[in-house]
């Protein structure tokens, strides 16, 4: 099942993209039903179309699945990597299994899409992290697997911060004197960057990457506690780095390379490999443009576990679809924080499709195909 990736990434309309998009989707559900057999024993039992019409009638996993079960649709012997979700050590990892050809497509696609944000020369890199975080094998975390992925898309990187995230004022004096004006790629996950900016200001220090671009991802949560949101920590940006290109984008380990950057409007757009649906939290009917609701995410690139249509845990409002005043194609939407705990174990005592002993689904989906 070969993946033509060489598609114009947010230029289709929903007419066209549905159409590609449902064939690799189908052709994933039959894949995953046929080589993972958990995956296979749950869609039984729920009596799953293998086969649907609209992107709203897939059977989404949920992702805390990957913590509980071993989901994969590969032997164990094609096991090329395996991608661990970061977390505190008293919780479970999800664990994904990538094959070459996965891992491949992954990577593939995190070029189509970030090229097109950032075009094909190559800046110098400023990573928002220590080196320790890429160097440390013992745990490849998202973190880490984070950076690796985006280091092909610049040069000559060099790290902002000592291991206790402290700013390394030495090599950000350096990159700050060869680089001075000059377009430079900065990247870290959010709340990294928050500790540089903080500690900028706290030194009354300025950058003037003003030709910069920053790109950042990881979840607001640590910054929300702050009561820090997107206008605040774009302008703090501005003003202590120069920087006023800031896309934040939306991905998670149990979906690598299908990525949701956010446009000039404040949108996150999906790519035309990759699409949301927003669930009603309590009894997982799709919601409309405007409401708020649990973030379903689907990826054409999952060939060597079933996470081709997943939900999240994530609280995201969809705000259109095509049209974008940006431009862009495809549906665009809004991260609006976690699910609380108690909210997600509320809805798994309703109806319970189990897997292998353990609760799966967070969600009863309401099948119309069934
Ligand atoms: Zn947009």
């Amino acid at each position: 099942m070969e993946l033509e990736l060489d598609l114009p990434v947010y230029e289709w309309a929903a007419t066209e993209k549905q159409l590609w998009l449902m064939r690799q989707l189908n052709a994933l559900t039959r894949l995953h039903h046929e080589h993972c057999l958990p995956y296979q024993r749950l869609l039984d039992s729920q009596r799953v179309a293998l086969e649907v019409q609209a992107r709203e009638d897939l059977y989404p996993l949920a992702v805390r699945l990957f913590k509980h079960n071993r989901l994969q649709s590969i032997a164990d012997e094609d096991v090329f990597r395996v991608l661990t979700s970061s977390g505190t050590t008293s919780q479970q990892l999800s664990r994904i299994y990538l094959d070459k050809l996965t891992a491949s497509l992954q990577s593939r696609a995190l070029v189509r899409i970030m090229q097109s944000w950032l075009g094909r020369e190559r800046l110098p890199m400023l990573i928002i992290d220590h080196p320790g975080v890429i160097t440390d094998r013992q745990q490849f975390s998202a973190r880490g697997a984070g950076i690796q992925g985006m280091l092909i898309f610049g040069r000559q990187p060099v790290y902002a911060l000592h291991e206790d995230l402290s700013p390394n004022w030495d090599v950000l004096d350096a990159f700050f004197d060869k680089w001075r004006g000059k377009p430079v790629l900065c990247f870290g996950f959010t709340f990294m960057v928050w500790q540089l900016i903080q500690a900028l200001q706290l030194q009354q220090k300025t950058l003037p990457f003003n030709e910069g671009v920053l790109i950042h991802s990881g979840g607001w949560k640590k910054l929300q506690d702050l009561a820090v949101d997107n206008p605040t920590f774009k302008n703090a940006v501005a003003q202590t780095l120069g920087v006023h290109r800031v896309h934040n984008f939306y991905g998670m380990v149990e979906q690598v390379g299908s990525v949701f950057v956010e446009c000039e409007q404040g949108h996150l757009h999906t790519p035309v490999f990759a699409d949301v649906v927003i669930r009603d939290i309590v009894n997982g009917h799709v919601l409309g443009v405007g409401q708020t609701g649990v973030i379903e995410v689907l990826s054409a690139l999952p060939r060597s576990y079933p996470g081709h249509a997943l939900l999240t845990e994530d609280r995201g409002t969809l705000l259109g679809e095509d049209d974008c005043p940006c431009g862009r194609k495809g549906r665009y939407f809004s991260v609006n924080g976690r699910i609380p705990r108690a909210e997600l174990r509320g809805c798994s005592d309703t109806v319970e499709p189990k897997m292998a002993g353990h609760i799966p689904s967070v969600l009863p989906i309401p099948q119309r195909n069934g």
